[in-house]
């Protein structure tokens, strides 16, 4: 009887010290995966990026006579004319308050210039009655501390250092749209806007086959506002910016 009874405790404390193991081996393997796998997914992604998006490098043609615009709309911003420390655009908006827009917003907070903002709207409408729709402006104007975070954060290749980039001169906005498999040009927004946006006054500002000129690998998503009159002149010639202030 107390030898059987001796068995049973046995059993029990058995059981409860293999339970306790058991849990122990999970805790742990539970904390291992925590700790571990963010540092395993965005190694991947570092990766992914590297080997796929700036494996593009940028030689500038140092013969071509850059020259800076004296007009406003036109001035270029880039690595070898930055915008100078406390620039701060007069004329923003935020686009989230005009409710009538013709284009979906990414975020809450995203900023243009009043006329980046005006040609924006009339474009956006002209596509939509064209039948294409669903734009998305996924950024605009940016701070220059917020352009520091971004670079910071980034090694895609395709952020520009804090006083070099166009989002902070304020007439620049990024485009997406729901169906962009992380290739706009691929999408029918892209094609209308291809055809279409230097009637508004906007340009696509980095074209590609131009990186030696603009400084910035192809962007098919990045439009800046230069006015109607440059763009048509620009659209019309097959030029970039650059080409554009220096040339015409
Ligand atoms: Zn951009």
């Amino acid at each position: 009887m107390n030898n059987t009874r001796l068995t049973i405790t046995n059993r029990v404390r058995w059981t409860v010290s293999l339970i306790c193991i058991v849990l122990i081996l999970l805790a742990g393997a539970a904390a291992t995966v925590a700790c571990v796998r963010p540092d395993w997914v965005s190694g991947v992604k570092k990766a992914l990026f590297r080997s796929g998006r700036s494996a593009v490098t940028v030689t500038t043609d140092e013969n071509f006579p850059f020259k800076q615009s004296d007009d406003e709309l036109t001035r270029i911003v880039s690595a070898r004319f930055p915008l100078e420390e406390g620039f701060a655009p007069e004329d923003l908006t935020t686009l989230y308050d005009y409710k009538d827009r013709s284009f979906e917003l990414a975020r809450a907070s995203i900023e243009l210039r009043q006329p980046a903002y005006e040609a924006a709207q009339a474009m956006f409408t002209a596509a939509g009655e064209d039948g294409v729709k669903e734009f998305i402006i996924s950024s605009g104007y940016r701070t220059r501390d917020y352009q520091q975070t971004l670079y910071d954060n980034s090694d895609t290749g395709y952020v520009n250092a804090p006083g070099e980039s166009e989002h902070e001169y304020g007439l620049t906005f990024d485009v997406t749209t729901r169906t962009d498999r992380s290739d706009f040009s691929q999408t029918p927004q892209f094609e209308w806007l291809s055809a279409h946006c230097w009637e508004y006054g906007y340009i696509l500002r980095y074209p590609e086959g131009k990186e030696s000129l603009t400084g910035v690998p192809y962007e098919s998503w990045h439009y800046r506002y230069v006015g109607k009159e440059a763009a048509k002149t620009i659209h019309e010639k097959g030029w970039c910016l650059e080409e554009y202030v220096a040339l015409s």
